[in-house]
């Protein structure tokens, strides 16, 4: 009986899944198929790791045990899946990423030579990035722009799951036995430098899949839609959607989520932050080699710091002991968690940048390890926002102070007393609630001064404005991914 195979991704759910109306519409039996592609998986810290593995554990149970894990280069094993399930068609959902359209074409041309194909039916955004253009036809450059023309250009309405009959073929495992230990520093280009500070597992993941996803809008709606607009900003009110790692990992698609928050204030505001996702996966489409370079051409001549000393300061940020309080309560709330408040992560990664005069780069390796809802085209450009490198209006002369934000964001404390007990911290094991002083709150010395730093970083954005203009004027190098100065040591 001819299958068709339907190779799950990022879009790990059965509801609202066009591909899956596609696989089911192309043939009498489904084969459920996910890779575990050592490409994607490797670089991952533990959190996301162990979320994909309950994820899968997950999807499987929807399937009744159908999901076929297998682990390996796709272009070699999903054309290898094809064959043995005798099918002529493998449906995806698009991916956009660099990496991952790469890879769609090596799998698309390794099943073209044995007469199959791939074929993708919807994304994992509102809108397939690329798709959109401005008046003039160009690609956008800043949020509100994209905005708006998102608004108008709107997206499809869910689609709801098809009738499919899913069968099996030989698994490679479960989704655990598939993970493989967790890797060590030096390995997947982390630091060696990073061995002694927290890699592990965090003690409070979220629980996974598609059910779960659900549970957790519905929560949303329930308690914080009225007010996520008023409130949504304020780290220690807990009043956001929680759905990122659901979203990351398609165990819900953004339009679902629209179509259950419906209208108002708390529904118009959520649809803007879903937009950001959107515009990120535009501008990581359009600029491939901005999730490892800074997207403006400047960004390459600014000087970071290197060395001893910046390599202390670097980790009193990551154990969250810089004894700026608010900063210090994002980074632990990331080794709690695996994630973190968007306001505290502007914070914290701003006080990376912009006050120890770190590369967003570095900042931005440590987040793609711990957070659960780790995701290329919005951590990178999260992180080149901050850094003014990015797609900010107001690019790097924004130098949060992370006294008056605390004090603005989190008048009462509400949230920097919530994380201030964790201060100690486990390398193993990252830093669980066994791991939290019993004592009172503690606040550390301050690493550095945020009046003078803040004088340093806008003097090496001059610095490094004037270098650009120079190297323009000379002809030099221009764009995305060219290689600036080398860094300069400081201890
Ligand atoms: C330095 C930095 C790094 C970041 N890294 C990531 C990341 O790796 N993965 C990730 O999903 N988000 C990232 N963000 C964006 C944002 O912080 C998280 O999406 C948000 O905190 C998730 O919590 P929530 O689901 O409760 O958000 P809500 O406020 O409930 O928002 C709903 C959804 O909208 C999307 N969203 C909201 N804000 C943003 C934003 N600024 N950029 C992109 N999408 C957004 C997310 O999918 C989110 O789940 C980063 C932001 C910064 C400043």
């Amino acid at each position: 009986m001819p299958s068709a195979v339907m190779w799950f991704r990022r879009d790990l759910r059965l509801g609202d899944l066009p591909a899956l109306g596609l696989a089911a519409g192309a043939a009498d039996a489904v084969v459920p198929l996910f890779v575990l592609d050592p490409r994607l998986y490797e670089p991952a810290g533990p959190n996301r790791r162990h979320f994909l593995a309950c994820t899968l554990t997950q999807l499987d149970r929807q399937l009744a045990g159908n999901l076929v894990v297998r682990r390996g280069n796709p272009a070699e094993v999903v054309p290898a899946v094809a064959a043995e399930a005798g099918a002529r068609t493998v449906a995806v959902t698009a991916d956009f990423g660099p990496y991952g359209a790469r890879r769609d074409r090596a799998v698309a041309a390794a099943l073209g030579r044995q007469g199959a194909v791939l074929r993708a039916a919807g994304s994992p955004y509102l809108v397939e990035p690329g798709t959109l253009r401005s008046a003039g036809g160009g690609r956008f450059a800043v949020f509100t722009a994209y905005l708006r023309a998102l608004e108008r250009a709107g997206w499809a309405a869910p689609v709801p799951a098809p009738p499919a009959r899913f069968t099996r073929l030989r698994c490679d495992g479960g989704p655990d036995d598939l993970l493989g230990p967790h890797a060590q520093p030096g390995e997947h280009g982390l630091p060696a430098w990073w061995k002694d500070l927290p890699l592990g597992l965090a003690g409070h993941l979220p629980p996974a899949g598609e059910l779960a996803a659900h549970a957790a809008l519905g929560r949303f709606v329930e308690h914080n839609l009225g007010t996520y607009a008023q409130r949504r900003d304020n780290p220690g009110a807990d009043a956001t959607s929680r759905l990122s790692a659901y979203l990351h990992f398609g165990s819900l698609h953004p339009r679902t989520v629209l179509e259950v928050v419906g209208t108002g204030s708390g529904a118009d505001r959520l649809r803007t932050e879903l937009a950001w996702r959107d515009f990120y996966a535009d501008v990581l489409w359009h600029h491939p080699r901005s999730a490892r370079e800074p997207l403006q051409a400047f960004g390459r001549h600014l000087r970071w710091d290197s060395g001893a000393a910046a390599r202390r300061r670097f980790e009193a940020w990551a154990t969250g002991t810089t004894g700026y309080e608010l900063v210090d309560a994002a980074m632990r709330q990331l080794l709690q968690e695996g994630w973190v408040h968007n306001r505290a992560r502007m914070v914290a990664a701003s006080f990376l940048v912009k006050d120890l005069h770190l590369d967003w780069r570095l900042g931005a390796r440590w987040f793609m390890w711990h957070l659960v809802d780790g995701d290329l085209a919005s951590n990178q450009h999260g992180w080149q926002w901050v850094a003014g490198t990015g797609t900010d209006a107001a690019p790097f002369h924004r130098v949060f102070n992370p006294e008056l934000q605390r004090e603005r964001f989190d008048a009462d404390r509400t949230y920097v007393r919530r994380y201030a007990r964790a201060a100690a911290v486990d390398p193993a094991g990252g830093a669980g609630p066994e791991a939290a002083d019993p004592g009172a709150p503690r606040r550390h010395a301050a690493v550095i001064d945020h009046a003078s730093e803040r004088r340093e970083a806008l003097a090496r954005l001059a610095e490094a404005r004037q270098s650009a203009a120079m190297g323009a004027e000379l002809g030099g190098p221009r764009g995305v991914g060219r290689p600036g100065p080398g860094h300069r040591e400081k201890s």
